[in-house]
């Protein structure tokens, strides 16, 4: 949607309803790849401080100088969280970041992986390598659909279960309302637990203080975490969790020295840290 998505004397800003009034600017060197596929727009820009950058419908899904950040606690989270996380599932995330991550994970044995489209993967593995090359991996199984009709197929399959959306509007809208959360929770086993972007306590109360009250609603055990993005709506970013069992705010496992020099952001600490909400974001959590 081109009239989402503003380039003037060479920046683009990302202008959108989701955050009216506000835009983070980034300027751009070439646009590599423009094409509009069944599903959304797909920009992918070279800008000139931040490496490439892919945008959905005129949104910044990652640019490749921060997406690191949101990769690893998504992923890392949830799975430290976990004692034994074997079966993965993963919902969107087209771009294979979240992907390279959970590949990290020694213990890791089958990934379930679905986006919708199929054009994102395409992008991602042609230009954004250092991402894609999470499908890479033997034990990642590409489906390629609708997530909230993939989990319907799916009873007590996956200790894990991520979901890496776009905002919702547009193909993910679905992936925000509670019955997509109650097909989540039917997917897990015993001890699983959920892990989704969960938007700006800044910029999308609303959002964030519904999906707090879904997870409250189903799940036994609900947090909520913040990511530094400086290239998303207001510089951060949440993740939403449920959990059967385990708390998700505290590490079940310990991570290798090996595996930590790889990572830029995840640590233990900073796993449980992110859990402390500053007070209007707590009080959003706790009475959504
Ligand atoms: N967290 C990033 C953000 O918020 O900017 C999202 C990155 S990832 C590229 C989001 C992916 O979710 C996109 O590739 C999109 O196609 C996929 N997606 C959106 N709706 C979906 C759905 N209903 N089922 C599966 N995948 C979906």
């Amino acid at each position: 949607m081109d009239n989402l998505n503003k380039l003037m004397k060479g920046w683009f800003s990302e202008v959108c309803a989701l955050w009216p009034g506000v835009a983070l600017s980034l300027e751009i060197e070439q646009l590599l790849y423009s094409k509009k596929s069944k599903f959304q727009q797909i920009d992918l820009y070279q800008t000139k401080s931040h490496g490439k950058m892919l945008a959905l419908d005129g949104i910044i899904q990652l640019t490749e100088f921060d997406e690191f950040a949101y990769q690893e606690m998504l992923a890392h989270v949830p799975l430290f969280a976990h004692p034994d996380p074997r079966n993965i599932l993963v919902i969107g995330g087209g771009d294979g970041g979240i992907l390279r991550e959970i590949n990290r994970h020694g213990c890791v044995e089958h990934i379930d992986f679905c986006e919708i489209d199929e054009d994102v993967i395409l992008v991602s593995k042609e230009f954004l390598p250092g991402l894609a090359c999470g499908f890479d991996d033997p034990r990642v199984h590409v489906y390629i659909g609708d997530g909230n009709e993939f989990v319907k197929t799916k009873t007590a399959a996956y200790d894990v279960v991520i979901v890496d959306s776009s905002d919702p509007i547009g193909p993910g809208e679905i992936l925000f309302q509670k019955a997509f959360y109650e097909g989540l929770k039917k997917t897990l086993k015993p001890n699983g637990i959920i892990a989704t972007q969960g938007e700006s306590f800044f910029l999308h109360k609303a959002c964030v203080a519904n999906l707090a009250g879904i997870t409250r609603d189903l799940f036994p055990v609900q947090a909520y975490a913040l990511v530094m993005v400086p290239t998303y709506p207001g510089g951060h970013i949440g993740l939403c969790m449920g959990s059967l069992g385990p708390d998700p705010a505290t590490p079940a496992r310990r991570i290798t020295p090996a595996m930590q020099d790889q990572l830029q952001y995840y640590t233990p600490d900073i796993h449980q840290a992110a859990f402390v909400l500053p007070h209007f974001a707590a009080k959003l959590v706790k009475a959504g």
